[in-house]
């Protein structure tokens, strides 16, 4: 399938989840096992699609990369066992791995602490012509940080500083960074990979069966699902004040694994191709000097292999 073709097929796929204007959004109207019109019957079908996506992500990251104006920051958030990892493997595994970088966010060490939470984000900012890829990012000072408040408490801020406006502000600054970000060439792009309380029993469940899924079981993460709606109205609340055109969240039905593949490819390559990438033209002085080169590489042929 053609570059061009495959970019048309995957704006459709992403557009319904995308959420660029938080002001009416509310979580409930997303369905974590919604698939569009595709059926698990499709599940093959979905897979292959993956499959022609990745290949067109590797094309695109090289002009990405060849080009080296753009960067690419993909974000990523979800409760336990949504598939976080899992997405970001498929999904990148096409990608050269000298373009693209994953960071992992968990609790900030007391290095973090002793500076501002964007501190240790910022450090990890992909450059130019890369993919970097938060797993976890200051998103969860929005969300694991508001549902804990100890944790607030552990950050070591003045405390005149902390007051009810606490959340807003930070969504105030967070969207301030982004659109820093995006008028410096910082192509933002985030995922909620939206999972059913019901969907993370199961998943859990499965794991703690699994010989080879078990270490995956955090007891933490059991007792995280304690916090499920204070967690989902975080999200909502995220979303709703974070949610922009220069950084737009896409909201991922997560109950279905392959269908949240999709989802993710195709909207990053909806956003790698908006930015009309395409391989740097080589000029008349550069062809000069490469048709030289030739001329040489031929001369000196006729010396290849005598000794
Ligand atoms: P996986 O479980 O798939 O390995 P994970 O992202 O869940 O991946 P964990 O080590 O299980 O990784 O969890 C990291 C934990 O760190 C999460 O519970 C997250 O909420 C927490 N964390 C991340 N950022 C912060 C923060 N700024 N303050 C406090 N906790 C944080
Ligand atoms: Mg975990």
């Amino acid at each position: 399938m053609k570059l061009k073709e495959v970019i048309q097929k995957a704006r459709p796929l992403a557009e319904p989840f995308r959420v660029s204007d938080g002001s009416k959004f509310r979580l409930k109207h997303v369905d974590p096992g919604d698939t569009l019109q595709l059926k698990s019957e499709d599940k093959p079908l979905a897979k292959e699609a993956l499959a022609i996506g990745v290949q067109a992500l590797t094309t695109l990251q090289d002009m990405l990369y060849a080009q080296d104006r753009w960067a690419v920051l993909l974000i990523f958030q979800a409760m336990d066992a949504a598939g976080k990892d899992g997405a970001i493997k498929h999904v990148m595994s096409g990608v050269n791995p000298q373009g693209c970088q994953v960071f992992s966010f968990k609790s900030p060490t007391s290095e973090d602490l002793d500076h501002d939470y964007l501190w240790r984000c910022m450090k990890c900012l992909p450059e130019r012509g890369r993919i970097g890829i938060f797993n976890r990012s200051y998103y969860e000072e929005m969300l694991v940080v508001r549902v804990h408040p100890e944790f607030l408490k552990a950050q070591k801020l003045p405390p005149e500083l902390i007051s009810k406006k606490i959340w807003d502000n930070r969504a105030k600054d967070i969207r301030n960074f982004e659109h820093y970000l995006a008028r410096n060439g910082v192509v933002v792009r985030k995922f909620f990979l939206h999972l059913s309380k019901a969907e993370q029993q199961k998943r859990f469940l499965a794991r703690l069966d699994d010989p080879d899924k078990k270490w995956k079981f955090s007891t933490n993460d059991a007792k995280e699902r304690g916090y499920w709606d204070d967690y989902m109205n975080a999200y909502e609340e995220m979303i709703r004040n974070t949610a922009t055109d220069y950084a737009p969240w896409y909201v991922v039905p997560a109950d279905n694994k392959w269908f949240t593949r999709v989802v993710v490819a195709s909207a990053v390559i909806d956003a790698l191709s908006s930015l009309n990438l395409a391989y740097p033209k080589v000029d008349k002085a550069k062809q000069k000097e490469l048709d030289a080169v030739r001329h040489a590489l031929m001369v000196s042929n006729d010396h290849l292999g005598a000794g």
